[in-house]
């Protein structure tokens, strides 16, 4: 048995090979760069106009208008002192331009304009390369690509990238008693839930398992599900049977395969029976059967795991500082994951916190760490893991 911090200080050591790809901008979403990107030019490349309005040249109350410059066009004109052009926002500002003035604050008659107020030099001018220069950097390797991201790499001119590729995720769910919902329901069965929550929570965070599979309590069948998957993902993510059992065959069969224990059994609740392995370069989680276990497993544990083989350089779960809304008391003798709701700044703990219950976890929001045996009072620090 190790403790948290030990069991995820083993999943951190891990060094995974990480694979990259070539993907076309508009699929790069959620995708880390596999690559540094600079600043092929300068941000903005030109001089450009803030505002619709007018390009001024020196500064008075009134200017001749001598022409107009759309966005997008390159015509240069040679202002000389007391003129102005009709400029558009985005539009490249005449060279020897002073300030460009809003049309809101100037009053036209022909081809004649007057200023209603005060003229700042450079004012809604966007200089050539104020946001960023030719060669800087502008994301390092590792940037996890955001809509803006998205925006300011098509800015760039950039339409193909060097991302890392996001692991291929195996699911495999165990138990005699696990029937699909669907299908009618004899005494004694229970629908099998964990899949679709696990792989539910993948695609929230936008990875994807590519195969789910149902196995009952039988060792040889698990054993070949297990040496299937191992030819083909990167990570296989197991569900029930690796607990204490007399049908609990999941360690065997891993140890079978090959599969090589980092860690077995983690001094929490819930999820205690928690199997963390290894081989070659692929990674197994054996999270318990209970739903809420396996859930909270799967946030705690496997999501940062599975950021990281995704290219990410720290692990980009949300944990935050947050007070307890109430006195909140941990009274297992072992450090605890309570299932928590979030709600302005301050952390509330739900009713229903047996390891089979999720109803607590689909109206919640957080997962808040209590120390063993502790209490947590009022308006004190909460560590809080927000989950959605
Ligand atoms: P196990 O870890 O296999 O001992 O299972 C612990 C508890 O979780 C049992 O009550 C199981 O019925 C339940 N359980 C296991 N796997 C699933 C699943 N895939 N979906 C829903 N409940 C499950
Ligand atoms: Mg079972």
């Amino acid at each position: 048995m190790v403790s948290i911090e030990e069991a995820l200080s083993i999943i951190t050591k891990q060094d995974p090979a990480l694979k990259t790809e070539v993907r076309k901008l508009e699929n790069c979403l959620g995708y880390c760069l596999a690559e540094p990107i600079k600043a092929s030019f300068d941000m903005p490349s030109f001089d450009n106009s803030a505002m619709d309005g007018y390009a001024l040249c020196g500064i008075f109350s009134e200017y001749s208008v001598v022409g107009e410059v759309p966005a997008g066009k390159i015509d240069d004109f040679d202002l000389k002192e007391g003129e102005a052009v009709r400029i558009f926002t985005g539009a490249r500002v005449p060279l020897n331009a002073t300030a460009v003035v809003m049309q809101e604050k100037v009053i036209r008659e022909d081809n004649r304009i007057r200023i209603d107020g005060e003229i700042r030099e450079g004012q809604c001018i966007r200089k050539q390369g104020e946001e960023f220069r030719e060669g800087q950097l502008v994301f390092d390797r590792s940037f996890k690509i955001n809509p803006a991201g998205i925006g300011l790499l098509g800015s760039l001119g950039i339409d193909r990238l060097q991302v890392f590729k996001k692991p291929e995720i195996h699911l495999i769910v165990t138990g005699n008693e696990l029937i699909e919902p669907g299908t009618p329901r004899k005494e004694g069965q229970i629908y099998e839930s964990n899949s679709h929550a696990l792989s539910a929570a993948c695609e929230q965070y936008g990875f994807n398992c590519s195969r789910r599979l149902q196995i009952e309590d039988d060792l040889e069948k698990i054993r070949v599900g297990i040496g299937n998957s191992l030819e083909k993902c990167d990570v296989l993510i197991l569900s029930g049977g690796i607990s204490v059992g007399d049908y609990d065959y999941v360690k065997q069969a891993l140890e079978e395969n090959g599969v090589e224990e980092q860690f077995y059994k983690v001094f929490q609740k819930p999820g205690k029976p928690l199997y963390f392995g290894k081989k070659d370069d692929i990674y197994i989680f054996a999270l318990p059967g209970n739903p809420a276990s396996s859930l909270s497993c799967f946030f705690i544990y496997v999501l940062p795991f599975l950021n990281r083989l995704a290219g990410a350089e720290d692990d980009i779960l949300n944990r935050f500082l947050l007070p307890a809304a109430h006195d909140i008391q941990n009274r297992a003798d072992r450090p605890s994951f309570l299932k928590a709701s979030v709600k302005n700044g301050k952390v509330e703990i739900l009713n229903g916190q047996g390891s089979s219950m999720i109803r607590s976890m689909a109206m919640g929001n957080a997962l808040a760490y209590i120390d063993a045996e502790s209490t947590i009072k009022k308006g004190e620090p909460v560590t809080c893991y927000l989950i959605s």
